[in-house]
């Protein structure tokens, strides 16, 4: 999936600020915040939006999960709080087709959905 600047990301094709990575995860800043701490959290494996995740990959699901919580522990946003948000197709303004996790922090978000 070259075509996929996401993967390019993985790959180390394009550059990235990245928070944390792992086998299976990597976390970085986007490139455009739109809160005061703004990170991606994606999966090495190119799976394409939430829906797309099979049985097999239930541990990569929830390995996802953990390292978003695990990233904003080590930001220091746990205590006060933040948002994970999966924006998945058209509706949900899904624009890159490599699923991530959006974890917003760093201040009092508004609306309960973003
Ligand atoms: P979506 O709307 O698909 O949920 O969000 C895609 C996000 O990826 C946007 O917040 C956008 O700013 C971010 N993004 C798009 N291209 C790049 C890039 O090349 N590098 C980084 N770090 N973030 C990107
Ligand atoms: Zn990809």
């Amino acid at each position: 999936m070259s075509d996929c600047i996401f993967c390019r990301i993985v790959n180390g094709e394009l550059p990235a600020e990245k928070l944390y990575e792992d086998e299976h995860v990597i976390a970085f800043r986007d490139i455009n915040p739109v809160a005061a701490f703004h990170a991606l959290v994606i999966p090495r494996k190119h799976i394409a939006t939430l829906n797309d995740f099979t049985a097999e990959e239930n541990a990569l699901a929830g390995h996802l999960l953990r390292a978003t919580a695990n990233l904003a522990r080590e930001q220091g946003l746990a205590d006060e709080g933040y948002r994970v948000v999966i924006n998945c197709n058209e509706y949900g303004g899904q624009v890159v087709y490599h699923v991530h996790a959006h974890v917003l922090g760093g201040q009092r978000l508004t609306g309960a959905h973003g």
